[in-house]
């Protein structure tokens, strides 16, 4: 008996018409990875799906590691036996083991139809087995646990444990989006939002060192460190902030300076992203949750970028980004205290309908060219990889030109 391991990919990469070679070649290749240094030897392929051969022991880690896979819809633990029915009951009964389910089914596919018996007649005799063994019910609908058993010639598969997927395309399939980073719960999720369909993520972050202490920024670097996973390969800016903040606290009416920031970090980002050849920029406001995120503000600040600017969680509320967060790990981190460079000096009452005259008349006062400057060149770049170590981060001067 072998472990095997079934891996169904995302139903949507079936329809993506002339590119859906690549795609499904890039899905692949993601699934591939994602398995690195497991001991996985791929089997067999199909359109949708790939079968590898797995250690045994592999298992508990390949499960854990295909559920932040995208592109996956589906997956599942496989045994190989010789195709026979005496076979396949002692699989079963490694399969029962520690096992407790109240009802159950039995579901056979004949692909080799010169298998001496039919789909029905496989699952009422291995139902009796199963029912003997375990004193459960077979039940057709609404089972609690399902036993798929795939008959082929000269072998036959006993499906023993499924798990859903992310679903989701791979990664780069869609191109390559700057995602700006808080620390907080919300950009996390949006940046995750845009690597499922398929976008290539670059993150940065705004931090306030040295003005305020460093602690948002290891913030980030531990959020780059769990959002790796979804993408194998991330890369995280920072961007020390605290120039701009500081001619913005000097110059602009308090009751603009988010406003303002919020157009510099557009600024600053879409810089980020021509040089990381990004069509899109990526942020996680939510219409109305703060007064920075009222229309007539998102309106004004927006006016500061040229590229778009793409909102994933606009409609969602904050339930559901919570839950969203928590559901791929990244609600601990972000609930950490820190200081972050907008809360510290925001003011009591910051405007929530941004007159744009007002804006562009503060901004007409700020160095916009040196400061940008500034911050590109105090920027800090981090790459990192998964499954694997992080990569050494060095700052950007080492990197490459500003
Ligand atoms: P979040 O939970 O993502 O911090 P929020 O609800 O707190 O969002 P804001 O603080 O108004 O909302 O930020 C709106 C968006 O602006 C964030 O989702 C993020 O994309 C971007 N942003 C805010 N602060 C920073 C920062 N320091 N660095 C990078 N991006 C930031
Ligand atoms: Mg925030």
């Amino acid at each position: 008996m072998e472990t095997l391991l079934l891996v169904n990919l995302f139903h949507e990469l079936a329809l993506k018409g002339k590119n859906r070679p690549l795609f499904l070649k890039r899905a692949k290749a993601h699934v591939a990875r994602a398995l690195k240094g497991l001991g996985a030897a791929l089997e067999g392929e199909w359109p949708m799906a790939l079968l590898f051969r797995l250690p045994e022991e592999a298992w508990p880690e390949a499960r854990t590691r295909l559920q932040d896979t995208l592109g996956v819809e589906g997956f599942a633990r496989v045994l190989r036996t010789p195709a026979d029915l005496k076979a396949l009951k002692g699989a079963l009964e490694e399969a029962l083991k520690g096992e407790t389910f109240r009802s159950f089914r039995i579901t056979a596919k004949r692909s080799d139809k010169a298998f001496p018996l039919t789909s029905p007649e496989v699952e009422r005799l291995l139902g009796a087995f199963v029912q003997e063994r375990t004193g459960a019910e077979v039940r057709l609908k609404g089972a609690e646990r399902e036993f798929v058993v795939r008959l082929l010639p000269g072998a036959a598969l006993l499906e023993v444990e499924r798990r859903a997927g992310l679903g989701g395309l791979p990664p780069g399939v869609s191109g390559r989006v700057v995602a700006l980073l808080s620390g907080g719960i919300d950009s996390p999720v949006a940046a995750y939002r845009l690597m499922r369909r398929g976008a290539e993520v670059v993150l940065v972050h705004f931090h306030p060192f040295p003005l305020l202490s460093g602690a948002s920024r290891e913030k980030a670097k531990a959020l780059a460190e769990r959002l790796v996973r979804f993408q194998h390969r991330l890369r995280l800016h920072l961007v020390p902030f605290s120039e701009v903040q500081r001619h913005i606290l000097v110059e602009a009416p308090a009751a603009y300076r988010v406003v303002l920031y919020r157009r510099y970090m557009l600024r600053i980002a879409e810089a980020i992203a021509r040089e990381e050849g990004a069509l899109a920029l990526c942020t996680g406001d939510s219409l109305g949750q703060v007064a920075s995120q009222t229309l007539e503000n998102l309106h004004a600040v927006n006016q500061a970028a040229t590229l778009p600017v793409f909102r994933p969680l606009i409609g969602w509320d904050k339930q559901e980004i919570m839950a969203e967060a928590k559901r791929i790990g990244t609600y601990e981190t972000s609930i950490l205290p820190d200081e972050e460079c907008c809360t510290l000096f925001a003011p009591r009452h910051p405007v929530t309908r941004a007159d744009l005259g007002v804006v562009l008349k503060a901004e007409a006062r700020l160095p916009a060219g040196e400061l940008m400057a500034l911050a590109l060149k105090g920027r800090e770049v981090f790459t990192y990889a998964w499954p694997g170590k992080r990569l050494e981060g060095a700052s950007i001067m080492e990197h490459g030109p500003a």
